[in-house]
C-alpha cells in the first residue's frame, strides 16, 4: 500500500543556524528565550525554530527552511497563514486608526455574526484572550449563582488565571506543573478538579457539594490534553446533572468554537451550555476572546449589573476587523473538506501503525488530532500521560527535520486548516511511514 502511494521526494532541513543564534539571544531577553512557555521546546528538546513568514498551509524559518504547519498558531488560522482577504481587512482597519476606546460598528458586526451562529450567546462581551474569556465566565457564574466553588477537569486548560491553573493541561502539563507556583492556596481553594469522562465521580461530587458550585467549566473536546474526546453522553450528562442541581455549564470552546463547523462543538454535540468562551478562530490571529450568555445571565455584567469586567483594548477595531473577515469567509465554508482531509491522514497513519506493529494511538475529532505513543486508549489525563514523551520528542524532531511541524508535546492538538492540501496530506503520511517505521 505504501510503495503505490506518493511519490513525494522528502526533503531534509539543511540548517537552523539562525535559529539557534537568535534563540541564544533571546535566552538574554526573555524566561527560556520565549514568550509562552511551550515555544521552547522543551518538552521535545532542541532549540525552538524561529519563524520568520508564512503562506497557506506552510511556514518558512529564518534559515529559509518551509514547514507543513500542523499548529497553525496554536488553532486560530483555520484559513491558514496570511490569507489574503483576511490580510486585506487588517490593513484596511490599522489605516484609519489602530485603537478608540469607543464603540465601533464592526463590534456589533463580529457579535451578531458570533451570536447567530451560537445562539445561547444572546449577549456577548469580546475580551483580548482566551484567558479572560474564561476568567471573566467564571467571575460571571459565580455573581450569577451567588456560589463560590467551581469544578474543572483533570488536564484541562483554560487559561492561565489564578483559580483556574490547577491540574491544568497544555503547557502546564507538558512541564509537569499541574499547580504554577505563585498561585497562593486560597485562590485555588474553591476549585475542585475531576477525571474527565468520569461522570459517576462528577456525579456523587455534585450531590455532596452543589449548594456551594457556581459552575462546572468544560473543554467539549478537550484540546489541552492532547486531543480526548467526550464518551458517549459525557456532555449530556453533564448538563442534565448541573441543570437539576442550579449549577451554571460553561463550555470553553476557545479552541473548539468555529473549528468543526459554523458555531461552537455545542451545535454537533447538541447540548447547550449557560455560558460560551471563546477566543483564537474569532480573532484570526489576532488577540482576541469572547463569553456570553443568554439576556438573563449576561445582564449580571456592568454597566447592567454588579459583575466588573473591562478591558482598554476589548474590541480593539483591528482584531476585530481580522476576526470578522475570518468567520464572513468561513460562513460558506465546505468544513467537510478539513474534517475529512484529516480523517484521511489519521487514517493513513492508523494504517500504518498497526501494520508496523507499533505502540501508537491517534486521538482526532473533526479537523484536530493528537498522536500518543501508547497502547491504551486515551480517555482522560491521567491515561495521557502514561504516554511516552520520550518516544513523543523523537518523533516529533524527526518531523521537524523533514519539514513538518507538529506541536512541540504530546498534551497539545494538531489542526488542519482549509489551506492545506492533498499534497501535504501525502507528503506527511510517507514522512510518518519512514520515521515510525525505522522508530
Ligand atoms: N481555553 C482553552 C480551551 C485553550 O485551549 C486556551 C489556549 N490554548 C485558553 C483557554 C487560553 O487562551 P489564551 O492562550 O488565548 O489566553
Amino acid at each position: 500500500m505504501q510503495n503505490k502511494r506518493v511519490k513525494t521526494k522528502i526533503k531534509n532541513i539543511k540548517t537552523r543556524a539562525k535559529s539557534k543564534s537568535y534563540y541564544e539571544q533571546a535566552l538574554s531577553l526573555m524566561p527560556g528565550g520565549v514568550n509562552s512557555p511551550v515555544r521552547a521546546f522543551n518538552a521535545v528538546g532542541g532549540n525552538p525554530v524561529f519563524m520568520k513568514n508564512g503562506k497557506g498551509s506552510r511556514i518558512y524559518d529564518v534559515d529559509g527552511n518551509s514547514y507543513i504547519d500542523y499548529v497553525l498558531s496554536w488553532g486560530p488560522l483555520i484559513l491558514g497563514h496570511a490569507h489574503k482577504q483576511v490580510i486585506n481587512s487588517i490593513i484596511k482597519a490599522a489605516a484609519k486608526g489602530t485603537s478608540f476606546g469607543a464603540p465601533t460598528v464592526k463590534e456589533n458586526e463580529i457579535a451578531q455574526l458570533i451570536k447567530s451562529a451560537i445562539p445561547g450567546m444572546e449577549r456577548l462581551r469580546l475580551v483580548n484572550s482566551g484567558t479572560e474569556a474564561t476568567m471573566s465566565a467564571i467571575r460571571l457564574a459565580r455573581s450569577y449563582t451567588r456560589k463560590n466553588k467551581i469544578v474543572k477537569f483533570q488536564g484541562a486548560y483554560h487559561g492561565h488565571s489564578d483559580g483556574l491553573l490547577v491540574s491544568a493541561g497544555s503547557g502546564a502539563a507538558t512541564f509537569g506543573v499541574p499547580t504554577s507556583s505563585g498561585v497562593p492556596r486560597g485562590s485555588v481553594a474553591d476549585t475542585i478538579v475531576l477525571p474527565f469522562n468520569n461522570i459517576e465521580e462528577f456525579e456523587s461530587v455534585i450531590a455532596a457539594q452543589h449548594k456551594n458550585i457556581a459552575a462546572v467549566i468544560v473543554e467539549p473536546v478537550c484540546g489541552n490534553m492532547g486531543v480526548v474526546v467526550p464518551e458517549n453522553k459525557f456532555l449530556e450528562n453533564l448538563r442534565t446533572i448541573t441543570r437539576q442541581r442550579g449549577i451554571l455549564l460553561i463550555f470553553d470552546e476557545v479552541m473548539t468554537g468555529f473549528r468543526f463547523c459554523f458555531g461552537g462543538a455545542q451545535k454537533i454535540q447538541k447540548v447547550k451550555p449557560d455560558i460560551t468562551c471563546l477566543g483564537k478562530i474569532i480573532g484570526g490571529g489576532l488577540p482576541i476572546g469572547a463569553y456570553g450568555a443568554s439576556k438573563i445571565i449576561m445582564d449580571a455584567v456592568a454597566p447592567i449589573g454588579s459583575m466588573y469586567q473591562a478591558g482598554t483594548l476589548s474590541g480593539n477595531p483591528i482584531a476585530v476587523a481580522c476576526g470578522l473577515k475570518t468567520l464572513q469567509l468561513l460562513k460558506t465554508a465546505d468544513y467537510n473538506k478539513i474534517n475529512s482531509l484529516c480523517a484521511e491522514l489519521c487514517i493513513a497513519m492508523e494504517k500504518i501503525v498497526k501494520n508496523r506493529k507499533k505502540k501508537i494511538i491517534i486521538n482526532r475529532f473533526k479537523s484536530m488530532f493528537t498522536v500518543f505513543f501508547t497502547d491504551k486508549p486515551v480517555m482522560n489525563y491521567d491515561l495521557a500521560a502514561q504516554a511516552s514523551a520520550k518516544k513523543y520528542a523523537e518523533y516529533f524532531s524527526k518531523m521537524l527535520a523533514n519539514g513538518i511541524y507538529f506541536t512541540p508535546s504530546q498534551f497539545e492538538s494538531n489542526f488542519l486548516s482549509f489551506a492545506h492540501t492533498k499534497k501535504d496530506i501525502e507528503y506527511t503520511i510517507e514522512v510518518f511511514d519512514r520515521i515510525i517505521t525505522h522508530s
